[in-house]
Parts: C-alpha cells; structure tokens; sequence
C-alpha cells in the first residue's frame, strides 16, 4: 500500500493515522518531538525541524503524498519543498497554511473574498496599539498574529489605560488588535475538499469555550446558527475554492445580529470536528485522507440525532472509568501521560438517539 507522510505528531496525527490504517495506508509523521500521540499508532516517525529543508526532502521521497495536522509549520519551507522536489504532492497546499498561520493575511484573505470579521488592525508598536485602540475602541483584544492557539497569545483590553500592560503581555509585535464581537453562539463549519474540486460539509458545530480553551462541541445547531448557515457555508466554499483546498478545513464563525462575523481558519482537521468519528457516516479525518489520497468523498450526514464532544482538559481525564460506564459514550485518550492543566489529554463523544 502507499505511505501518507504526516507533519505533526500530536493527536490530530493519531486520529488520522488510525483513520489511514482503515483504509490499508500507513503513515510515517515527521516532527520535532522524538515521539507523540501519534507515534504509537503509525508505522514510521522521523525526528526533525520544519525549516530543515534537506529533512524535509528526504522525508518527502519517503512517502506517496504529504499532509498536515499543525498549523505551525514553516509555511516557507514547504513551499521550497513542492517547488523543489515536484513529485511529491503536498495536500493541502502550502499556501493555505501561509494565509492561515498568520492572523493579519487570513483576514485580509477572506475580506477580499467578501467576508466580513471583526474591525482589525495591524499593530507593530504600542503608539500603533494607543492609535488603533482610539479607532476600533473597547472592548478589544489584542493577539499574537503568529502560533497563538487555545486562547494563548491574546490580552482583552477593557479600557485604553489597559494598553501597555496588554501589549507586554503577549509579547509586543507583530499584533493584531481585533473589535470585541457581542455574538449569542460560536459555531464551526468543517469542510471536506476532493482533489476534484467537489465539496462535503457537516451539519454546522455549535462550540463552548472555558477560559480560552474549546469545552464542549454539539450538533445539530439551531436557531440564529441555522438562520446564517447558508452565508457562512458560501464563504466557507468561495475561501477553499479560493485555494485550490484540497483536504479538511476548518472555519472559525460568531454569529453576530448582522450574520456570520468570520473568526479564524484551520487548513487542517479541527477539533470541533472530533464528534464525526462516531457521529457522522464519514469522520473528518476519515475524509481528509481520502481527499488527499484522491478518493471519492464520503457521505458527512448525522448518525444519530444529536451529538456532544466533550474535551477531556487536564485531570478531567481521570475521570475515564466513570466515562467507560456510560452506553452512550466513546472514550478517547491521546496517550500523552502526564495530565497537565490546560493540556488536553483526550476526549468524550456521546451519541442520542431521542
Ligand atoms: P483556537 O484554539 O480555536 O485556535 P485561538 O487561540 O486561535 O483559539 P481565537 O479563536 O482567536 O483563539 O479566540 C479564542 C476565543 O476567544 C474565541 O473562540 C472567542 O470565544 C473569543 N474571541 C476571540 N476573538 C474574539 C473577538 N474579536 N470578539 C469576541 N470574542 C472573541
Ligand atoms: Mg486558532
Ligand atoms: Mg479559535
């Protein structure tokens, strides 16, 4: 069979990777890490840099095709690697991760195709910040435009006073200060593209958040989710058309009084997408790799009526065995040890059938 190369070893790399051996590929990952969540459950790792680019290349001739599970990638890298190497293809391409790992391109990207986002600004200075601050007003948040994640990397600021302890907070530049969105629900939309261009999307995710991290996931939505679905969804399909996406993507949306406010992308699968493992006919990662295999796609319907995932954040996951006796749950642990706080360690899925 042929060997699907992963960058990323976490566990969005295990998931696709037992997603993989289903369909009787392996997977070889490369990452930083000497091992991960991912490790266990594929056939090959390899540990280097993602701005190595003669790693990188070996790696590449290694495999049938490669594809990632972190945005963090050097975007760069990959980019001398499809112009270099040529037979190897890289889905999704890197050019989605170059718009995508930068908070200030994605939004520039997806407001020229017509979407609208919270009002922004680029921040390269704390006389910049006190500028910005006075235009967009407050509340506002100010974030990294680079490897933040988890609600890591962002300040609030309720007042302009705020300003400089907000600017040392993460960091200083490059920033990006957004308008504080007042929405009634978050919600993902998760989007599969095939090498042909043909799109599946499932039913819309309604998100939770605990301080800053994603809590609680569930399906179907409803209410003002349902009434600006169909907004959302054009953007989701014009931004991965857009790229010539090829993969599963991932789209960040407030559900603001005048419709969709776009908040972020993944060019990757996502973890508001984790319940389609159980949940859906055909789960996210399942997908992905049929796309990137050049597969037909398959069907993204519900499996049952209703759905929640529930992630298991820090000592949360000790409570397993309680979770083992429920009928309706499936049990994940990523297998990374040590329960940290904040760190997530695993999730829950339960399927209804009322
Ligand atoms: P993820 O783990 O999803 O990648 P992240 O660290 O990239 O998260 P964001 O998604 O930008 O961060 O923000 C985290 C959360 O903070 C959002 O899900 C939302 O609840 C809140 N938030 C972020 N930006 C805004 C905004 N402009 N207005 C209102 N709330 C916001
Ligand atoms: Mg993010
Ligand atoms: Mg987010």
């Amino acid at each position: 069979g042929s060997t699907i190369g992963i960058l990323g070893g976490g566990q969005l790399g295990r998931m696709l990777a037992m997603a993989a051996a289903n369909l009787g590929y392996r997977c070889h990952i490369y990452a930083p890490e000497p091992s991960g969540p991912a490790s266990e459950v594929s056939a090959a790792w390899t540990q280097g840099r993602y701005d190595d680019d003669a790693a990188l290349a070996a790696f590449a001739a290694r495999v049938d095709v490669v594809t990632y599970e972190f945005e963090n990638v050097d975007a760069a890298a990959l980019v001398r690697l499809g112009a270099a190497g040529g037979c190897t293809p890289i889905h999704p391409t890197p050019r989605a991760l170059e718009v995508a790992q930068d908070r200030l391109n994605e939004k520039d990207f997806v407001t020229g195709l017509g979407g609208r986002t919270a009002p922004y600004r680029a921040i390269d200075s704390l006389d910049g910040l006190k500028e910005a601050l006075a235009a967009i007003g407050t509340p506002a948040i100010l974030k990294t435009r680079r490897m933040g994640y988890d609600g890591k990397g962002q300040a609030r600021i309720m007042h302009p006073d705020d300003a400089g302890a907000a600017w040392e907070a993460i960091g200083g530049a490059p920033a990006i200060l957004e308008g504080f969105v007042a929405f009634d629900r978050e919600y993902s939309i998760l989007l599969a593209r095939g090498a042909d261009g043909e799109t599946a999307l499932w039913d819309p995710v309604t998100n939770f958040h605990a301080a800053g991290i994603l809590d609680l996931s569930t399906v179907p939505s409803s209410g003002i989710v349902l009434d600006q679905l169909g907004e959302a969804s054009a953007l989701a399909r014009r931004i991965a058309d857009a790229l010539g996406y090829v993969g599963v993507m991932a789209f960040e949306f407030f559900a603001g009084a005048e419709g969709p406010v776009f908040n972020e992308m993944a060019p990757r699968v996502h973890n508001s997408g984790h319940w389609t493992i159980e949940g859906a006919i055909t789960s996210q990662f399942e997908n992905h790799i049929r796309a990137v295999c050049g597969l037909p796609l398959g069907s993204t319907a519900l499996a049952a009526n209703r759905v929640e995932m529930r992630n298991l954040i820090g000592a949360a996951a000790n409570d397993w065995l309680s979770i083992l006796a429920e009928r309706s749950a499936h049990l994940h642990l990523y297998g990374k040890g040590d329960p940290r706080p904040g760190r997530k360690m695993g999730h829950v899925t339960r399927l209804f059938f009322d």
